[in-house]
């Protein structure tokens, strides 16, 4: 069992190894008491463990597809071994609710290395038919066959954000390892180690050494290191747009493969001839789903005048009934936000959207709790295109809502801004809700509904980020195309 005094190292090699820096203190964002210490790892760290991945890369690329599943299946039935350890570890550090915990922090990731060994021959060759070619000054003609086959990038850097650490890590290390790629994972430096103890269950799966790496350190000085190693080919990063673009700049140095997920502001459209009770319930998910610290939550609600009052009183009601607190009471709704610093910013924003002309309808206060970063859910109406609340990311329990007239406004709202990731269109008229869908500038749209499909593509337009992964798209995503072509 995990206790404060247990030691985490950085896992380099298949060696279990302490880090450069020592040591830093990770805090329970509800109590603010420490939960333990995670290694602090230097450049020279991140350096040791690209080499050991790209040491790795030959013989696991070659591995049979086979045997990479056995190994992925392994590591989640050992991880499943591993929940009743992990549930309150990962709960700790990250401040979740003990039901977002245990429903989406720590199960998902057993499914998603499943769902990789699942399929792990889906996707590795394209049958191309023959092509009849005509002699040319390059060579005779024929018929020529011709296949696609997917290979594995390489070196993958995976760099993760703070929300969902087992989660978005095992949805890049479950493709990745399945085709056949080495990875060092750096998960964000609040809530780590979860990470650390998932490379235990990597390293007693029966992964060769070097094929995954746990590389956690407090600030950006392994990351960056990491990010410029000239043994890493590709970056898959889940974070804000502001360290995308930096990442984009140092990676483009060497053509470094790029996966970017990066920042949203989801626009929720509400028709008149929505209905309400169905897209309250889902727009709720700002404040209920992990405090809102969710890229795709439907933060920036567009309402329809007709049925603008109806949403925002109906939203009011329903947050009043969100008890916020201890995440590890049954009845919280509400747990706390990840750090002080980030509750800071959270309650900037609240005020900026009063500065700028927005109606507080409710929360803006922060809760009377002794400990931890909790911030009430939050209603902001009257809102226009403009306000700082209504074009930036703000992660965390915070909804603005701003009028529109007719379906070419509501689409204009929607798509102005930087962000693409995740937009949702509530109507009765699913053939009208479609069309707007397809009118949105955004990479996933959501009609009537939060919920997901796995097996969907998943990525931003715009600064939301580049590339795709989920489902079968995650092979794409981690893998290189080469034609082979021969003479029939
Ligand atoms: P962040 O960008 O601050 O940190 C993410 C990761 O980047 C951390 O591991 C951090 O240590 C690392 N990092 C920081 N500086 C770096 C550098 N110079 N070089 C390389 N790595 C560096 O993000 P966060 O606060 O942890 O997470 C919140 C953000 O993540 C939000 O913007 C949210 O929208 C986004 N997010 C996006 C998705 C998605 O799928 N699109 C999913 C979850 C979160």
């Amino acid at each position: 069992m995990t206790t404060p005094d247990t030691e985490f190292r950085l896992l380099i090699g298949g060696e279990w190894v302490e880090a450069g820096n020592g040591t830093y203190p990770i805090v329970n964002p509800a109590t603010e008491q420490v939960v333990g210490h995670a290694p602090n790892a230097s450049a020279a760290d991140a350096a040791a463990a690209a080499a050991a991945a790209a040491d790795a890369f030959p013989a696991w690329s070659r591995t049979a597809p086979e045997t990479r599943a056995d190994l992925l299946n392994r590591a989640a039935d050992l991880l499943d071994k591993a929940y009743a350890d992990l549930v309150p570890l990962v709960q700790a550090e990250t401040g979740a609710t003990m039901r977002v915990t245990k429903q989406m922090q720590v199960p998902m990731a057993a499914t998603r290395f499943r769902r990789y060994a699942r399929g792990i021959r889906e996707e590795l060759e394209i049958p191309i038919p023959p092509g009849i070619m005509p002699t040319t000054a390059l060579g005779p003609g024929g018929i020529m066959g011709a296949v696609v086959r997917r290979a594995p990038v390489g070196v993958v850097a995976a760099i993760t954000s703070y929300n969902f650490p087992l989660t978005n890590m095992s949805g890049k290390l479950g493709p990745a390892l399945a085709m056949g790629n080495t990875v060092v994972v750096k998960p964000a430096p609040q809530d780590p180690l979860g990470i650390v103890k998932l490379g235990e269950v990597f390293d007693e799966a029966g992964f060769p050494p070097g094929v995954v790496n746990i590389l956690v350190g407090e600030g950006a000085e392994a990351a960056e290191a990491l990010v410029a190693s000239k043994n890493v080919d590709m970056v898959s990063f889940t974070g804000s747009t502001a360290v995308g673009q930096m990442i984009g700049s140092v990676a483009g140095r060497d053509m470094k493969r790029l996966l970017l997920e990066l920042g949203g502001k989801g626009a929720c459209i509400v028709f008149d001839d929505a209905d309400v009770k169905q897209a309250v319930t889902a727009i709720m998910s700002v404040w209920a789903f992990h405090s809102g610290q969710i890229c795709t939550a439907p933060t920036r609600v567009i309402a329809q005048r007709g049925v603008y009052d109806q949403l925002v009183e109906a939203l009011e009601a329903a947050a009043g009934h969100l008890k916020v607190g201890d995440p590890l009471a049954k009845d919280t709704v509400l747990g706390p936000v990840i750090t002080g610093v980030h509750r800071d910013r959270v309650e900037g924003y609240v005020r900026s959207g009063a500065e700028q002309g927005g109606t507080i309808v409710t929360g803006g206060e922060r809760p009377d709790i002794d400990a931890g970063y909790f911030v009430a859910p939050t209603l902001i109406a009257d809102c226009r295109p403009g306000m700082k609340v209504v074009d930036e990311e703000i992660f965390g329990p915070v909804v603005v809502v701003v009028p529109f007239d007719d379906d070419d406004e509501a689409v204009a709202i929607a798509n102005r801004g930087d962000f693409g990731l995740y937009d949702y269109v509530f109507s009765g008229d699913s053939a009208r809700a479609y069309d707007v869908a397809t009118q949105l500038r955004s990479g996933n749209v959501g009609v009537n509904t939060v919920q997901r499909n796995h097996e969907a593509s998943f990525g931003g337009f715009k600064m939301s980020g580049v590339g795709r992964d989920g489902g079968r798209f995650g092979f794409h995503a981690y893998s290189e195309l080469q034609s082979i072509v021969w003479p029939g």
